[in-house]
C-alpha cells in the first residue's frame, strides 16, 4: 500500500478521498489554487501545495504543476478524484512516466471511452445493447440527414467527444435537422476542439440507469449493482438512489454483466461507471463509461457497506479485489441530493458569496460501514464549512446529503427530514427545490423518468408564497430576544441593580405596551403588532391578533402563536432576519426605527470581523483609553492582514476574542464605551 497520495482535486471530494486515506494511515497531499488557500481540503490533508491561479486551467489543471507538487512532496499516487484531470488521458500518462501511480484506469481505457463514437464501435464488438443510431466516421450534412431520417424522428445529436450534455439537440423531425446539426457541431467545436457528432434514437420517457463496476490488475471484474439517476435537470443529476426502484433480480444480473463486458472490453482497472439508459418496459443501451469515480458513489457505498475509495487505493497497488461478485449484498435503499448554490427559479444560475450560516442535521462524514450491517442514516460529504465561500471559479456544490433507509420509503422520510434541517444563509440554495421534488408525486412513487423536473415544471415551481404568519412570529421573537440579551447585559452592568429601567420581563410604568414591528420580504412590509398585556402578550399580524409566547430551547425557538406550538430557528445578521421554518427559509429585512433616526453608528462602537479569518495580534486590553484610528486587532484572511481600528476616542469594554481564535465574518471583535 502507499505510504503517501497526492489529491488532484478541491472540495468534498477531495475531503473525501482523504478521509479513506487517514483511516487507511496513508498521509495526503492537497493541491490548491490562490481561491483556495483557506479551503476545507487544505485543512483536512497533512501537507498542501499551491498550485497556480484561481482558474481551474490556471492550477487544478496544470498537468506540471500537479506532477511537480507529487515529486516534490515525495507522494507515491495521485487521486484525480472527478472532474478536472481525471479522465485526461495525457495527464494519466504523464504520471506514468514521472514514476507515479495514476489511480484510475490504464491511459488506453480512458482513451477507448474517451470518445462515444469509438466507444460505441468497441461495445458493438463486445455484444453490449447500444441505441439505435449512426457512429461512424462519415460526417458529411447530407449523409447524417439521411441517417437520421432512417433512425426515425425524434433523433438525438451528440458531440462525439461530448461530455456534461454539451452539445447535445433534440431533433424532432426532419426539416430541423440541418440548423440542429450546425448548432450541436459549432457547441461540440468550442467545448471539446472536436466537431464530429453522433445519432441516436431520442428515448421518450427513458431512465438513466448506471452500473458501478471494478476491475483488478488480476483479471477480476465485478458489478457493485446500480445507481438511478434520472432525475435531471438539463441533463445533470439532481438526485441519485440506490437501487434502482423496480430493478427485477433478472434484469440487474443482466445489466451488471453487460457492464462488465464494456469494461473487459478496453481491460479496465479500477473504478468505472457504465451508464444506461432504459426504457420504461426495462430495455436498456450502453451510453457511456465514466473511467473514474463518480460523484453519486455515496449511495453505493451505503447500499454495499463498502468503501470504494479503499477499493481504488488497493487495485491501484496492485492489490486484487477484496470481494467476489457472489460476495457482494444489496442491504436497504439509499438516497443522494446535491445540495447546490443556486437558484432553482432563475434558471438554476450558480450563487456565489460567503456561507455566512450553516447548519446540518447531524450526520457521519464518510466513514465506512460493516458489509451487510445497517450504516448511518444520514451522511454528508462537504467540501466547505460556515465562513467559507462559493466563489464563481468551481462548481458551486455545498455538499452531497446521503441518505439511507432500510426500503425506499423511509430512506425517503429522512431526506425530507434532513433537508428541513439544513439551513444556509448567505447564499441561495436549492434545498427548498430539492423538498419539492423529493415530496413530489412522481417521485415519491417511483414514476421515474429523465424528463420528471420538466414535465411536473408547475408543481416544482410553484408562484412565491407570501410569508407565514409563524415565520414572521419568529422573526419577532428572535428581535425580543437580542434586546432582551442587550438588556440583561445593561442590566448587570448599571450600578443600581434594582431600577426596574433594567428589568428584562415586558415591565412597563402602566402595565400595557403596544409596539409595531416591520419586517420587509423583497417589496412587501409586513407589519407585526405586538402588546404587553401584563401577564401575556399578543400579536397582530395580517388582521389576526393572536396570543404570543416564545422560549430558547434546544437551540430551536419554541413558539407559541394562538393553539398552535412550533419551532423554527432564526439566523440574525444585521438587520436580516434568516427564519428557518417547515423546511423553508425566508429572508426578511428589519426595519430599525432607531439605526433610521440615528443613520450612523453612534458613539458605542462596534468593532466587527470584515471577512472569516484568524486573530493575529490583540494590541488592546479591557479598561485601557485609545484614540480614534489606534490599531486594535489585527485579522489574518485570505493570506492578508487586516487591522481593526478604533472608530472614536474612548475606553475598551471588553475583548472579545483572543491570538489564534478564529472568527466568522460579522463576529463582534471587542467593544467600545466612546467618550462623552
Ligand atoms: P454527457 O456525456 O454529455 O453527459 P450522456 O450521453 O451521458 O451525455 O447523456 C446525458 C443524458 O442525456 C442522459 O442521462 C439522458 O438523460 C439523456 N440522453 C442521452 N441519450 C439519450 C437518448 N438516446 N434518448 C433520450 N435521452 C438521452
Amino acid at each position: 500500500m502507499f505510504d503517501k497520495i497526492l489529491i488532484a482535486n478541491r472540495g468534498e471530494i477531495a475531503c473525501r478521498v482523504a478521509a479513506t486515506c487517514r483511516r487507511l494511515g496513508i498521509k495526503t497531499v492537497a493541491v490548491y489554487s490562490d481561491a483556495d488557500a483557506q479551503a476545507k481540503h487544505v485543512a483536512v490533508c497533512d501537507e498542501a501545495v499551491h498550485i497556480g491561479g484561481a482558474a481551474a486551467r490556471d492550477s487544478y489543471l496544470r498537468v506540471d504543476a500537479v506532477i511537480d507538487a507529487a515529486r516534490r512532496t515525495g507522494a507515491q499516487a495521485i487521486h484525480p478524484g472527478y472532474g478536472f484531470l481525471s479522465e485526461n488521458e495525457a495527464f494519466a500518462a504523464a504520471c506514468a512516466s514521472a514514476g507515479l501511480v495514476f489511480i484510475g484506469p490504464p491511459v488506453e481505457a480512458i482513451r477507448a471511452m474517451g470518445s462515444k463514437s469509438a466507444a460505441k464501435s468497441l461495445m458493438e464488438h463486445a455484444n453490449v445493447p447500444l441505441v439505435p443510431g449512426y457512429h461512424g466516421a462519415e460526417q458529411a450534412p447530407e449523409f447524417l440527414q439521411a441517417q437520421a431520417d432512417e433512425i426515425g424522428y425524434p433523433v438525438l445529436l451528440k458531440a462525439s467527444a461530448g461530455g456534461g450534455g454539451k452539445g447535445m439537440r433534440v431533433v424532432e423531425s426532419a426539416a430541423d435537422f440541418k440548423a440542429a446539426l450546425a448548432s450541436c457541431q459549432r457547441e461540440a467545436q468550442s467545448s471539446f476542439g472536436d466537431d464530429r457528432v453522433l445519432l441516436e434514437k431520442y428515448l421518450t420517457r427513458p431512465r438513466h440507469i448506471e452500473i458501478q463496476v471494478f476491475a483488478d490488475m488480476h483479471g477480476n471484474c465485478l458489478y457493485l449493482f446500480e445507481r438511478d439517476c434520472s432525475v435531471q435537470r438539463r441533463h445533470q443529476k439532481v438526485l441519485e438512489e440506490a437501487p434502482a426502484p423496480g430493478m427485477t433480480e433478472q434484469r440487474r444480473r443482466a445489466m451488471g454483466e453487460a457492464a462488465v463486458a464494456a469494461a473487459q472490453a478496453v481491460g479496465y482497472v479500477g473504478a468505472g461507471t457504465v451508464e444506461f439508459i432504459a426504457n420504461q418496459d426495462g430495455s436498456f443501451y450502453f451510453m457511456e463509461m465514466n473511467t473514474r469515480l463518480q460523484v453519486e458513489h455515496p449511495v453505493t457505498e451505503m447500499i454495499t457497506g463498502l468503501d470504494l475509495v479503499e477499493w481504488q487505493l488497493r487495485v491501484a497497488a496492485g492489490a486484487p479485489l477484496p470481494l467476489r461478485q457472489e460476495e457482494l449484498r444489496l442491504h436497504g435503499h439509499a438516497l443522494e441530493a446535491r445540495v447546490y448554490a443556486e437558484n432553482p427559479d432563475n434558471n438554476f444560475l450558480p450563487s456565489t458569496g460567503t456561507l455566512k450560516y450553516l447548519r446540518t442535521p447531524a450526520a457521519v462524514a464518510f466513514e465506512r460501514g460493516a458489509h451487510g450491517s445497517d450504516p448511518a442514516p444520514v451522511r454528508i460529504d462537504a467540501g466547505v464549512r460556515e465562513g467559507d465561500t462559493i466563489s464563481p471559479f468551481y462548481d458551486p456544490m455545498i455538499a452531497k446529503l446521503i441518505v439511507w433507509g432500510r426500503d425506499r420509503a423511509e430512506a425517503l422520510a429522512r431526506m425530507r427530514q434532513a433537508l428541513a434541517k439544513y439551513r444556509v444563509a448567505g447564499v441561495a440554495t436549492n434545498i427548498a427545490f430539492l423538498d419539492r421534488l423529493v415530496a413530489s408525486e412522481p417521485f415519491a412513487t417511483a414514476d421515474l423518468d429523465t424528463g420528471l423536473i420538466e414535465r411536473h415544471h408547475d408543481a416544482l415551481f410553484p408562484a412565491a408564497q407570501p410569508v407565514p404568519a409563524a415565520a414572521l412570529a419568529l422573526a419577532a421573537a428572535a428581535l425580543l430576544e437580542r434586546e432582551q440579551i442587550r438588556q440583561r447585559k445593561q442590566y448587570l452592568d448599571s450600578t443600581d441593580p434594582h431600577s426596574p429601567w433594567h428589568q428584562h420581563n415586558g415591565w412597563r410604568l402602566n402595565g400595557h405596551y403596544e409596539r409595531t414591528l416591520q419586517f420587509d420580504q423583497d417589496d412587501t412590509r409586513h407589519d407585526v403588532v405586538l402588546a404587553y398585556l401584563g401577564d401575556h402578550s399578543t400579536l397582530a399580524v395580517a388582521g389576526r391578533t393572536l396570543p404570543f409566547a416564545y422560549r430558547h430551547e434546544q437551540g430551536a425557538l419554541q413558539l407559541t402563536l394562538g393553539d398552535t406550538r412550533t419551532q423554527g430557528h432564526v439566523h440574525v445578521d444585521g438587520a436580516t432576519y434568516h427564519v428557518f421554518y417547515e423546511g423553508r427559509h425566508w429572508t426578511l429585512q428589519w426595519h430599525d426605527p432607531l439605526a433610521q433616526q440615528a443613520g450612523h453608528e453612534g458613539g458605542e462602537g462596534k468593532l466587527t470581523a470584515p471577512m472569516p479569518g484568524k486573530v493575529i495580534a490583540v494590541l488592546a486590553e479591557k479598561g485601557g483609553k485609545v484614540t480614534k484610528g489606534m490599531p486594535l486587532i489585527v485579522m489574518e484572511a485570505m493570506k492578508m492582514e487586516h487591522t481593526i481600528s478604533a472608530p472614536a476616542d474612548g475606553e475598551i469594554d471588553e475583548v472579545l476574542y483572543g491570538v489564534g481564535e478564529q472568527v466568522q465574518e460579522g463576529a463582534q471583535l471587542l467593544s467600545l464605551k466612546a467618550a462623552e
